[in-house]
């Protein structure tokens, strides 16, 4: 059965994806693999990178789907999609802090590429999380809670482990109302990016054919009172309301690839007129926006915030046309300003660049890989020119 990302970019005809629900058949399965067989692990299949290839063994870990208490710990099963999990934590009178453009991603995948929104306060979602549980390439179940060894997992890429379950910082429930309306995008850099701190979420979307720019801002409000069927209530134009949950993603039917690369917050406004410029001279009918977010550093040692507030800038081109000529365009401006892009996007980084940017954390990254995978289980052919040994490059 063929296996396709969600923009198409990535199809492999020959792929079969294999479900597996319990950690007991995970375990079972890896130590029953031959030697060199390599798998990976799928989520929503929502990532544009090609983090993965041919021959490699898919696997499926959609049944771990629940929410269950061990040890003074909230377990969230890893393969459960964000748009389940919402609900289920309201439920509990909890929340996730923050969460990006969709809900459509897996517990797991998001993580592992390092999925955030936009909050000049707020981290990734990786950044939330305070345990993983694993089947490691031997075959051995591992509960990770130390805060330096989580600070490299958080962002694993699929590269460590079968992950099962998730452990994350999680807050009360709240609402949120969210307003668009049009605001020239000099406004939005005036004082330090002032408009957009003033939100607990700010963000902009500029469209090079109408060289228009929308703000997007959601408040925190109390819960409202909403059936589970229609959570979210609208306003005047631009403007509607309900749980967090159901108020962060919207509607992505269609479909497109994506370059984005995080640069230093200074760097933003330079880095998107830049990029503004260049899109308006080469492509000025491009009817996809360019999106401007704000993500809080964390430390995690393969964090594209490299651990100061950045801005998330992303370019989208339509799913049915070559993107090569939009992203080779902008990627060396995002290169030029700083930038370090996004695990689960479009880019083109060597090894090298890859080692000069991460340093140190890319290093440990890689010894606790070959720590928890030392037969390369999980060192796929989409992960191996950068983990594996320098003769991949
Ligand atoms: C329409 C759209 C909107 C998006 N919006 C945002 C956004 O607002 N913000 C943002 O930052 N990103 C965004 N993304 C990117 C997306 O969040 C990431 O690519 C995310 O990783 C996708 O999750 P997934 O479940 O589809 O994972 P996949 O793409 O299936 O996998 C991602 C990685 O996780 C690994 N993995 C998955 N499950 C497991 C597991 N159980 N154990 C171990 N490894 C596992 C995979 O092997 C792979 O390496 C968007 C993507 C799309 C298509």
């Amino acid at each position: 059965m063929a296996w396709a990302n969600w923009s198409g970019a990535q199809v492999f005809p020959e792929a079969h994806c294999e479900p597996l629900g319990t950690e007991a058949a995970l375990q079972a399965r890896l130590r029953a693999a031959p030697r060199g067989q390599r798998f990976r692990a799928v989520g929503a299949g929502h990532s544009f990178s090609p983090l993965w290839g041919a021959g490699d063994q898919l696997l499926s870990l959609d049944a771990f789907d629940g929410v269950a208490e061990a040890g003074g710990q909230l377990w969230l099963g890893a393969g459960q999609r964000l748009a389940d999990l919402g609900p289920k934590l309201a439920g509990r009178g909890l929340a996730l802090a923050n969460q990006g453009d969709i809900d459509r991603q897996s517990l797991a995948g998001a993580l592992g590429t390092g999925t955030h929104g936009t909050g000049w306060a707020l981290p990734s979602l990786a950044a939330t999380v305070t345990g993983l549980r694993l089947i490691d390439g031997t075959g051995t179940l591992q509960v990770l809670s130390d805060s330096d060894v989580l600070a490299g997992a958080r962002i694993h890429l699929g590269a460590l482990g079968l992950i099962t379950a998730v452990a994350l910082r999680l807050r009360p429930a709240y609402g949120l109302l969210e307003r668009n309306q049009g605001v020239p995008f000099e406004a939005l850099f005036e004082g330090q990016h002032a408009r957009l701190r003033a939100q607990r979420h700010g963000e902009f979307w500029w469209v090079p054919a109408t060289d228009e720019t929308l703000f997007k801002q959601l408040r925190e409000i109390p819960i409202p009172r909403t059936s589970r069927l229609t959570p979210l209530a609208f306003g005047e134009e631009g403007t509607r309301w309900g749980p967090s949950w159901a108020v962060f993603p919207s509607d992505r039917s269609a479909r497109f690839n994506e370059m984005e690369y995080s640069v230093p917050v200074a760097a933003g406004p330079a880095c998107f007129r830049a990029l503004r410029s260049a899109i308006l001279s080469t492509f000025p009918k491009l009817p996809w926006p360019v999106e401007y977010r704000l993500v809080a550093g964390d430390e995690g040692w393969l964090s594209p915030t490299g651990g100061q507030r950045v801005a998330a800038i992303s370019v989208h081109q339509d799913a049915r046309r070559p993107f090569a000529p939009l992203f080779d365009l902008v990627e060396p401006i995002f290169k030029a300003h700083g930038g370090r892009p996004h695990w689960g996007k479009r880019f083109s980084w060597s090894r090298q660049e890859f080692e000069a940017a991460y340093g140190a954390g890319l290093d440990r990254f890689r010894a606790l890989r070959a720590r928890l995978d030392p037969e390369g289980r999980f060192l796929t052919a989409g992960l191996a020119p950068l983990f594996g040994a320098p003769n991949h490059a």
